[in-house]
């Protein structure tokens, strides 16, 4: 026997309602147009942008080159071993996140989150092939004829070419772009190629163009975390009940004995909203903060030759003196704020500090590991040697000459094993190739009765440009060996 469904029980699992966004026009549509246009052109067009780096370097501004360990960034050539300027900008995404969100709420969400601007742009040729909301309704409550097969088809297949241009150009990010455009379509780009184009096109199609708001309120962390940053001062798209309620028609205010608010509960703000949610009941997870209800209900207000901003940008502190009576904040007094102000002096200094370690970075550098086993060897003549693996980096795009020199260890000489021991002295030079690290086999050797002791390698560039490293060591010797 089936247990009874209690009364007022709240299902575990709510099926998700389609949604369909009428088309608005207003300041903020407007802005969301022009921004869109710029975050697709960057992410779009940046892989064609060629940047000059010298016949030894990639000429694509931004690339990330797995297969030589480098990430270029227009005049920035970040190696391996400098990680840390990743890392420092990667801290300076969080950071600018942070800032974002405490100065104007969750405008990464409504403007640039990827999920929201291809959303967007999806929702648009919703637009374009079935007709506006109340079309895009018709259409979806009709039967399967041959109208809605070829308006489904037409929409699926433009939704399918944009998720392969954003697929696409992904790729193009992780090789020389015309290159491996070419190859790419010859049948002959590497097969990684292939499946991270498939990847990313068959999530572009599904998150753009079915699951949209979906993403942003089940499967995206951020505005969990984001409700967590803010606080009554923090800006939010707010309805303005002191003002709206009791809500009702024109008619119903008409006939009212007492007189109503300025809402008139045309639904207008619910109709445009891209997550399907109601502002007026309040803050919700689902309000990506796009503001694009701001437009409907201005425009609204406006027809009624009432004062705008019945829904506005507006934080919880300045609602409740607004309410009171006071005067509207202004938006300047709202951001700056002790928390902005922590936030963007974090965010200044990192940046600062990631410029200043740019400026000062040496475009040579040395790195030695030790042989561990054995830590010494004893030659037939008494003297001891210690085996080493040297790593050069040259980070210019032009081949230069290095000189590798001993720090320490004052009776030691070196030689590699590219030549003979005869020739062992306290320098060694080599020239390394253009934007390469090269390896080197170094034997240190020591009169016997020489101590333990630490001591560096050094390389200098021999150019006019110059420049040094050092990397310090150890020297082991028998009954010492660290
Ligand atoms: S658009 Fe404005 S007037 Fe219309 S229901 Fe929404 S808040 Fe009320
Ligand atoms: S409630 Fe308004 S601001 Fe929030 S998502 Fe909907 S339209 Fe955008």
């Amino acid at each position: 026997m089936r247990n009874p469904k209690p009364a007022g029980a709240v299902p575990l699992y709510e099926k998700s309602k389609s949604v369909f966004p009428k088309a608005v026009d207003g300041k903020f549509r407007r802005l969301k147009w022009g921004w869109m246009a710029v975050t697709l052109s960057i992410y779009y067009l940046t892989p064609w942008i060629r940047w000059d780096r010298g016949p030894y370097a990639p000429d694509q501004a931004v690339l990330i080159d797995l297969a030589h360990r480098r990430f270029y960034m227009f005049g920035i050539e970040i190696w391996p071993h400098e990680f840390y300027f990743v890392a420092g900008l990667l801290i300076m995404a969080g950071i600018g996140l942070f800032l974002v969100t405490s100065a104007v709420g969750r405008a990464w969400c409504g403007y640039s989150c990827p999920q929201t601007v291809w959303t967007d742009l999806f929702q648009h040729i919703d637009r374009l092939v079935d007709g506006d909301r109340n079309a895009q309704m018709r259409l979806q409550k009709s039967p399967w004829n041959a109208e809605k097969i070829g308006k489904r088809l037409l929409k699926w297949s433009i939704y399918l070419v944009i998720s392969f241009c954003t697929g696409g150009a992904w790729i193009l990010y992780f090789a020389d772009a015309p290159t491996l455009m070419r190859e790419f379509w010859s049948g002959e780009a590497a097969p990684i190629a292939y499946t991270a184009a498939a990847a990313l096109t068959a999530t572009t199609f599904v998150l753009g163009g079915f699951m949209r708001e979906q993403v942003c309120v089940y499967m995206c962390p951020w505005p969990r975390i984001q409700t967590a940053m803010l606080d009554e001062k923090s800006l939010t798209v707010t309805y303005k009940d002191w003002r709206g309620e009791p809500r009702g028609s024109v008619k119903q205010a008409r006939n009212a004995s007492t007189p109503l608010g300025d809402c008139i509960d045309c639904n207008q703000c619910v109709a445009v909203c891209p997550t399907g949610i109601d502002i007026r009941e309040g803050p919700q997870v689902g309000c990506i903060t796009c503001a694009l209800c701001i437009d409907a209900c201005d425009s609204v207000m406006n027809q009624l030759g009432r004062a705008p901003r019945l829904i506005d940008y507006a934080t919880l502190q300045g609602c409740e003196h607004e309410k009171a009576g006071g005067a509207k904040e202004s938006v300047a007094k709202t951001i700056m704020r002790p928390r902005m102000l922590i936030y963007f002096g974090v965010w200044c200094t990192i940046g600062l500090g990631l410029l200043f370690a740019l400026g000062v970075r040496q475009h040579i550098d040395i790195s030695a590991a030790k042989d561990r086993n054995p830590p010494y060897m004893l030659l037939s003549d008494g003297s001891i040697r210690n085996a080493f693996t040297i790593k050069l980096r040259n980070m210019e795009s032009r081949p230069r000459e290095m000189e590798i020199g001993l720090a320490g260890v004052p009776t030691a000489v070196m030689w590699s094993d590219d030549m003979p021991r005869s020739q062992a002295d306290r320098t060694l030079r080599r020239t390394v190739p253009a934007d390469q690290a090269s390896a080197l086999r170094i034997y240190v050797t020591a009169p016997p009765g020489t101590q333990a002791q630490d001591f560096a390698f050094t390389v200098r560039a021999l150019d006019a440009e110059g420049g040094s490293d050092a990397h310090q060591t150890h020297f082991d010797v028998p009954g010492d060996a660290q």
